[in-house]
């Protein structure tokens, strides 16, 4: 991690190693062109409402430190979800109300400000919807410390959690279901949420994994010794198909990942 270079951000590390960027190339040959062809393609079709089988995927741009939120929902369905609400409320809220969806629960990966500060503004307007969060992660909710933002100035508290998740968990909410999987190292809490749909697996992964990336291992919980064997376990193992869905930047693959990512 020596020759990293860290710019901004709770989450992000923006690497600019020269060694790394070379790595995270995509050399061009007949091999790997149809990954190179995928990225292209998802690249033209980022930020905007994504059509994946029967769900629909739309990610909200927090811009304030580049998070992204996700609202997820069936088809033709009005109730959805909101995974990681930043702090972009008002856009949040502008985009569910223009589509007409009604958030049933909002869904944390990881308690660190950025992911979180949307949830008052959300429980404010749809007062029934229900914050899930990972069993070792709920105290960031409540704790302006230990979710990052007093040391970035702002002292955020979201209220309590309403449901805690423990790794393994099977949940139908908004008529989706999904796996809770486990992923320590850049919080100790920190879970991700599979979609197993066909044709091709959803995965929201907070700040585990990037695309050409992973996620900061030093913060007070974060451990660098773990990270890489729970991403190997809980994101590598998925089929090589599964759509990341990052917590910043780009959506990625698992077989992108696994071939170009330089950190695993
Ligand atoms: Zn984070």
């Amino acid at each position: 991690m020596a020759k990293t270079t860290k710019n901004v951000s709770f989450c992000v590390i923006f690497r600019s190693d020269a060694n790394v960027l070379k790595k995270t190339k995509f050399p061009l040959s007949a091999q790997n062109l149809p990954d190179i062809t995928f990225a292209f393609f998802f690249h033209i079709l980022y930020n905007v409402p994504m059509q994946l089988s029967s769900i629909s995927v739309i990610p909200v741009l927090c811009e304030s430190f580049q998070e992204q939120t996700y609202i997820v929902h069936q088809k033709d369905t009005p109730q959805c979800l909101v995974i990681d609400p930043g702090l972009a409320p008002e856009i949040i809220v502008e985009t569910l109300q223009q589509k007409c969806l009604t958030p049933v629960a909002v869904l944390i990966t990881h308690g660190h400000g950025d992911h979180i500060g949307g949830i008052p503004v959300l429980k404010d307007i749809w007062k029934d919807c229900k914050i899930y969060i990972g069993e070792f992660e709920a105290d960031k909710l409540t704790d302006a410390r230990q979710n990052l933002s007093a040391s970035f100035g702002f002292g955020l508290t979201v209220g309590p959690a309403d449901v805690l998740l423990q790794d393994g968990a099977q949940i139908e909410l908004a008529g989706i279901q999904f796996e809770v999987r486990h992923v320590p190292g850049h919080s100790k809490g920190h879970i991700v949420y599979y979609i197993a749909v066909e044709p091709k697996g959803l995965l929201f992964a907070g700040d585990v994994i990037f695309r050409g990336s992973i996620g900061r291992s030093d913060f007070p919980d974060g451990d660098s010794a773990i990270q890489i064997p729970a991403i190997k376990k809980q994101v590598l193992s998925l089929p090589d198909e599964t759509i990341i869905y990052p917590g910043h930047g780009e959506a990625t693959t698992v077989g992108t990942e696994k071939k170009f990512n330089p950190f695993l």
